[in-house]
C-alpha cells in the first residue's frame, strides 16, 4: 500500500509518500510560499534525486496538483500514475473535542472540522483546503485525518479546565487541548519498547522541543496533562512564542502600547520566546552561539528556556506521583546535548544520572541515563509522518 502524507500549513504543504510494505519513504518534499511571491516545490526521492521547481503557486489547490506532478515526474518521480496512491493521510492540527483518534474523512468529519476551525484559524482552514483538493483530484481515494490534539483527549478535567467562568467552556469550548499529540504518542510508545515494559506500568514525561515545544505527562500510555493549551501558545518558551505568562500582562500591554487583539497576539506568537528575550534569533543554535560569545541576553534566553522545561518535568512528576522515563525529541531535544544536560542537571532527586558520552550524540535513538539511574532518559527521534501513514493504512485496511 502506498500512502501520501500531507501536512498543509498556511503557506506551505509538506509531503511524504510511503511504501507501507517496508515503511520506506519513496519521496518527500515541500511546496513553500503558497500565495506569496517566489513560491517553489522541492522534492527528494528515495535514490536522492532532487527536483526544484520555481513557479507561481497561488493556492493550496495548485500546490497539491504540483505535488502529484512531482511524484509522477518522468525522470525524478516515483509514480507512473496517480492511481498507485492507495490512501492519503492528513495532519490535522485542531480536532477540538470532536476527535479522540484518527478518522476516515467523510463529509460529516469535514463538517466537524469546520466547526472547530474557529479554535485554530491559522491551521484548520489550510488543512481543510488540502482535504478538499485531494477529494477533487482523487475522488475515489480514502483520506484519513490524524489530529495533533487527539492523543490528549484522555486528559482528566482537572487538567484541561481553566479557572474561568465555566460558561466560556460551554459556549466556546475554551479548555486545554494540547498539541504535538502524534509525536508524544509515538515517542512514549517507543520508550516502552526500549524499556521492554508494558505501557500500562509506566509513567513517562515526553519533551518535544522544537521551534514549537511542549511537554506531556503520559501515564499508563494515556496523556494526562500537557503544556500547550487552547492554542499552541501556552507552556514552554518556544522559538518565537512566550509560553506561560501572567494573563494580566495582555490587557496591561494593550493599554500601554495601544495594541489591538491581533497585534498583541502576534507579539506573543511571533516576537517572543527565544527571539524575544535574546533579540537575536528564534533558532536555538544561533542563540547558543551568541551565548557562547558572551551575549548576556542570549544566555538569559537559554536559561529561561531550560528552567521552564525543568519546572514542567517537576510538575508532571508530581501530577503522576512519580516518573519512570523521560524522553527528549524534535529539533532541540534530538540534537542539543548541552540543553538536555542543563535541563537534567538538577534531577538527581529523581535518582537520575547522566551518561555524558551518550548525551553527546545527535539525532539518534539513545539512552542518556546511566545503568544505575533510577529514572531512564532517552533521546528518541520523532516521526509524525510515519504515525500518520500507519494510522491511515490501518484505518483504510480495516475498511476494506
Ligand atoms: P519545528 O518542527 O517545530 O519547526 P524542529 O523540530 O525542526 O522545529 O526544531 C527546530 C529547532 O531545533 C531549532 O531551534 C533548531 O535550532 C534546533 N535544531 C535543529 N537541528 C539542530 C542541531 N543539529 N543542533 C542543535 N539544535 C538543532
Amino acid at each position: 500500500m502506498k500512502v501520501l502524507v500531507l501536512n498543509s500549513g498556511s503557506s506551505s504543504i509538506k509531503y511524504q509518500l510511503f511504501n507501507m510494505e517496508d515503511e520506506s519513504v519513496l519521496a518527500r518534499g515541500i511546496v513553500e510560499r503558497i500565495g506569496i511571491e517566489d513560491s517553489f516545490l522541492e522534492q527528494e526521492n528515495i535514490t536522492g534525486e532532487e527536483i526544484l521547481w520555481q513557479e507561481d503557486v497561488p493556492d493550496h489547490s495548485r500546490g497539491i496538483s504540483l505535488v502529484i506532478d512531482a511524484l509522477k515526474d518522468k525522470e525524478k518521480g516515483v509514480l507512473e500514475d496517480m492511481d498507485e496512491i492507495n490512501a492519503i493521510g492528513h495532519r490535522g492540527v485542531h480536532g477540538g473535542e470532536k476527535f479522540a483518534d484518527s478518522v476516515l474523512i467523510t463529509s460529516e468529519v469535514i463538517e466537524k472540522m469546520e466547526e472547530v476551525s474557529e479554535l485554530a484559524p491559522l491551521h484548520n482552514p489550510p488543512n481543510l483546503a488540502g482535504i478538499k483538493e485531494c477529494e477533487n483530484l482523487m475522488p475515489e481515494k480514502p483520506q484519513v485525518g490524524v489530529f495533533d490534539t487527539a492523543f490528549h483527549q484522555t486528559m482528566p478535567e482537572e487538567a484541561y479546565i481553566y479557572a474561568l467562568p465555566y460558561e466560556y467552556y460551554q459556549k466556546y469550548g475554551i479548555r486545554r487541548y494540547g498539541f504535538h499529540g502524534t509525536s508524544h504518542k509515538f515517542v512514549s510508545r517507543r520508550a516502552a519498547e526500549l524499556l521492554d515494559q508494558d505501557l500500562e506500568d509506566l509513567k513517562i514525561i515526553t519533551c518535544h522541543l522544537g521551534n514549537g515545544a511542549s511537554v506531556a505527562a503520559v501515564n499508563q500510555g494515556r496523556s494526562v496533562d500537557t503544556s500547550m493549551g487552547l492554542t499552541p501558545l501556552e507552556g514552554l518558551v518556544m522559538g518565537t512564542r512566550c509560553g506561560d505568562i501572567d494573563p494580566a500582562i495582555v490587557p496591561f500591554l494593550q493599554k500601554k502600547e495601544g495594541l489591538d487583539p491581533e497585534e498583541i497576539d502576534s507579539i506573543m506568537n511571533k516576537e517572543s520566546g527565544l527571539l524575544g528575550i535574546s533579540g537575536i534569533s528564534n533558532d536555538s543554535r544561533d542563540v547558543s552561539e551568541a551565548a557562547q560569545q558572551g551575549n548576556k541576553r542570549a544566555r538569559l534566553a537559554e536559561k529561561v528556556f531550560n528552567y521552564r522545561v525543568k519546572k514542567y518535568i517537576g510538575a508532571y512528576t508530581a501530577a503522576m506521583g512519580g516518573v519512570d522515563a523521560i524522553v527528549f525529541t524534535a529539533g532541540i531535544g534530538e540534537n542539543d546535548g548541552e540543553i538536555r544536560a542543563a535541563i537534567l542537571k538538577d534531577l538527581k532527586y529523581l535518582g537520575f544520572e547522566l551518561d555524558k558520552e551518550n548525551n553527546n550524540s545527535r539525532g539518534q535513538e539513545i539512552e542518556i541515563s546511566t545503568s544505575e539511574s533510577r529514572v531512564k532518559v532517552f533521546v528518541i527521534p520523532t516521526n509524525e509522518e510515519l504515525v500518520i501513514a500507519r494510522d491511515t493504512a490501518k484505518i483504510v485496511g480495516e475498511r476494506e
